[in-house]
């Protein structure tokens, strides 16, 4: 806005101040140029009317002194007084004359060749003086007219420059017979010039033909002053008119108009300083100035005062458009908004279709029947797997009181009250149903296990419904009843197996006794009677016999496990780990072993096949140990509803390939020579731990040792 001030505003002042100031300059210029054209006319005609005014009146006060003179001398007396040459005669008639004139101070009269013949005022020193040389002699000599002469110094007293208007004197036959002549009193011409009163500051002098000074009224011309070089003398001297601006001897600039007086070469001149016969001029043109600035001052202010009325329009209109640009953004912002709400909710209801196929993908196509109830236990929508599994199609089914068509009957045929559904007992109390093993009923009266759940609806807290999920669990139903049938006859081929390797076992150790016994005996009694051979197939028979018996009592221990197992109770494992380091103390001492141990906990369980896992893993780390002395840590802790407790070597380890066979029974990774052994130590374990409702796994790296986990449930009832 201020930039706008300091450009648009002094641009519009500007323009406005142009617009006005053509024509009032303009105007000036015209009126000043006019004015001067006038105004110098004026000076130049007044001057020039001045100078022609004091030349006519010089010159009609000349003429008036020739009429006069003329007058005088065609007196008949004065003319016989001439030729007589009577003084006296003449002089009265110069008296005479004299005493009727104003302007002439001094009359003569000369005979033809300009000797005085008498004169008034008389001086009589001049009588007969001859006059011949001056120039009014000359000058009326040649043609003996009047004759006006040059200026020039008179004889006569009071001596002076004085100028002479000479007149012929003739007879009757009008031969000229003398000459009057007539000076003029002193100021006889500054009276023709003083005629003129001019208000201005001019100045009018008179010369005459030989350019010399006349009269000046500014000082008394009392000798020759010769002013014949002054152009306009110049000019006028030839008899020419004109006005000229002259440069006076003191430097200023005069305007001089010049004028002859006709008839006797003399000249005027009216000087007049230019710069006063130009004031006028000057006023008017200050007038004009001062005019012409008021009237730009007055442009300007009105240039001024527009523009601000055009500053204030803009800014109206700037207002205005920043009013409108806001609004044209209010505008913009709420139709973004708008665009983004219904943006939104294009979203939320391409979302809410999404979900809709998501909902109707998801009950076409779930392997589960799936049915909506409201309150009223009525069908709102059924899955096409319900249907089929129902035997009913979807139209039939919905809207329809559920339990009536499908859940009317138990399973042994009695019938199902509606008060006890699960189903409905989902949206009346507001839980989740899980039914595992109910049935449903087709349209054909037929009916299937079923599994289902019962999942309330709530719409905004509300409830309004559930929606059922159900499965056919004829086929689980069926492997349930396999399993139950397989595990069964498990059960029974093991009892069986246990029951013949007890037998076995059993009813093998007494032959086995026997054929040991025997051989002995033969080995004793024989000995050193028999060959070599001999002896050594005794003592094979002999080992083979022992072996065997460690087999049977190992097979006959395996065996006793399921079937001599005690009842459950509660087993403190610290005392379990006690008892079977005391049955290892032998093994330990010989072996220089290091048990480290921590806590261990309670459990339900075998005190004596405890005792047996745990002798079993920890004779097996020490049995297992490379060359150096073994170290083993036994300890549990809880994981979940486990406690899960084990027995950590640094023995040889095992290959990752065996950590699954070497639980079977008889399954060995080494010769016997090498660790002696039969092979059924971890199968127990594994039995026992089994039988206590646990797992058992071994984790090892070759070289790095082997961790032996075994776990036990926590706090459970288990049945024997
Ligand atoms: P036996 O000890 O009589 O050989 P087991 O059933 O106790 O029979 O063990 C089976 C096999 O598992 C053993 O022969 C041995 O190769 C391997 N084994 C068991 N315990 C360990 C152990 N702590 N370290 C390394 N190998 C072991």
């Amino acid at each position: 806005m201020k930039q706008w001030f300091l450009h648009e505003k002094l641009g519009v002042t500007l323009s406005g101040l142009f617009i006005t100031a053509i024509p009032i300059i303009g105007l000036t210029l015209f009126v000043y140029f006019q004015s001067a054209n006038y105004i110098e006319e004026i000076v130049i005609t007044e001057n020039q009317q001045s100078a022609l005014v004091i030349a006519d009146r010089i010159k009609e006060q000349i003429d008036g002194d020739v009429r006069l003179g003329n007058l005088l001398v065609i007196r008949r007396s004065l003319k016989t007084a001439i030729q007589s040459t009577d003084r006296k005669e003449i002089a009265r008639h110069l008296k005479d004359y004299m005493e009727h004139s104003v302007t002439i101070e001094h009359a003569f009269i000369t005979n033809t060749r300009g000797n005085l013949l008498a004169n008034y005022p008389n001086s009589s020193s001049l009588i007969n003086r001859d006059f011949s040389q001056r120039d009014w002699y000359k000058g009326i000599s040649q043609n003996w007219q009047p004759y006006v002469s040059e200026f020039y110094l008179r004889t006569s007293t009071p001596q002076r420059y004085v100028f002479s208007i000479s007149i012929p004197i003739r007879d009757d036959d009008d031969r000229v017979i003398g000459i009057l002549g007539l000076q003029p009193e002193e100021n006889y011409v500054k009276n023709a010039v003083s005629y003129i009163h001019s208000p201005y500051n001019q100045t009018a002098y008179v010369v005459d033909n030989n350019g010399n000074l006349i009269y000046h009224p500014k000082f008394t011309v009392d000798r020759i002053i010769d002013l014949s070089g002054s152009p306009a003398v110049q000019r006028v001297k030839k008899g020419q008119t004109g006005v000229e601006i002259v440069s006076s001897p003191d430097g200023q600039r005069m305007l001089t108009a010049y004028h002859p007086v006709e008839g006797n070469g003399w000249g005027v001149v009216v000087e007049r300083p230019e710069k006063e016969a130009y004031a006028p001029l000057r006023e008017i043109t200050f007038g004009l100035f001062a005019f012409a600035s008021l009237m730009l001052l007055t442009a300007v202010y009105f240039a001024y005062k527009r523009s601000e009325l055009i500053y204030s329009l803009q800014k109206l209109t700037e207002e205005l458009e920043t009013r409108v640009m806001e609004r044209t953004a209010e505008f913009n912002d709420a139709n973004i908004q708008l665009t983004l709400e219904i943006d939104e909710r294009k979203q939320a209801q391409e979302k809410i279709e999404r979900l809709r196929i998501e909902k109707e993908l998801l009950l076409t196509s779930a392997g589960e029947g799936i049915f909506g109830l409201d309150l009223d236990g009525n069908h709102t929508f059924v899955n096409p797997v319900a249907a089929e599994m129902l035997g009913y199609p979807i139209e039939e089914l919905l809207h329809k009181h559920s339990h009536t068509m499908c859940h009317h009957t138990r399973a042994n045929g009695s019938l199902y009250p509606e008060n006890e559904c699960p189903i409905y007992k989902a949206f009346k109390d507001a839980t989740v149903q899980h039914v595992r093993d109910e049935v449903f009923w087709r349209k054909d009266h037929s009916s299937f296990p079923v599994a289902y759940t019962s999942t309330p609806i709530k719409e905004d807290g509300k409830l309004v419904g559930a929606v059922v999920t159900f499965r056919d669990i004829t086929e689980r139903k069926r492997a349930e009843e396999r399993l139950a049938y397989a595990m069964a006859d498990l059960a029974r081929s093991n009892a069986e197996l246990e029951q013949f390797a007890y037998i076995a076992s059993h009813d093998l150790q007494e032959p086995l006794r026997m054929v040991a016994s025997f051989v002995q005996l033969l080995g004793k009694r024989y000995k050193g009677k028999l060959d070599g051979d001999a002896n050594d197939f005794i003592n094979y028979a002999v080992d083979g016999a022992n072996r065997m018996q460690i087999l049977i009592n190992d097979l006959l221990a395996y065996s006793r496990v399921g079937r001599r197992g005690k009842e459950f109770k509660g087993v403190s494992c610290e005392i379990v780990l006690n008892q079977a380091l005391s049955n290892l103390q032998n093994l330990i001492e010989q072996s220089g072993a290091v048990v480290t141990r921590s806590q261990l906990p309670g459990v339900k369980g075998d005190d004596i096949q405890l005792t047996q896992l745990f002798q079993n893993l920890i004779g097996n780390a020490i049995k297992f140990s490379r060359d150096r002395a073994p170290r083993i840590h036994v300890a549990a802790e809880q994981r979940g509803d486990d406690w899960v407790f084990f027995v950590r070597d640094n023995g040889i380890g095992i290959e990752p390939e065996y950590f699954e066979r070497i639980f079977s029974i008889f399954q060995r990774l080494h010769d016997r020579e090498k660790y002696p052994g039969t092979g059924i130590g971890l199968a127990i374990c594994k039995k026992v731990v089994e039988r206590h409702g646990g797992k058992i796994w071994v984790e090892s790296e070759p070289g790095s040792g082997s961790t032996f986990y075994f776990t036990i449930p926590a706090q459970r009832e288990l049945k024997t």
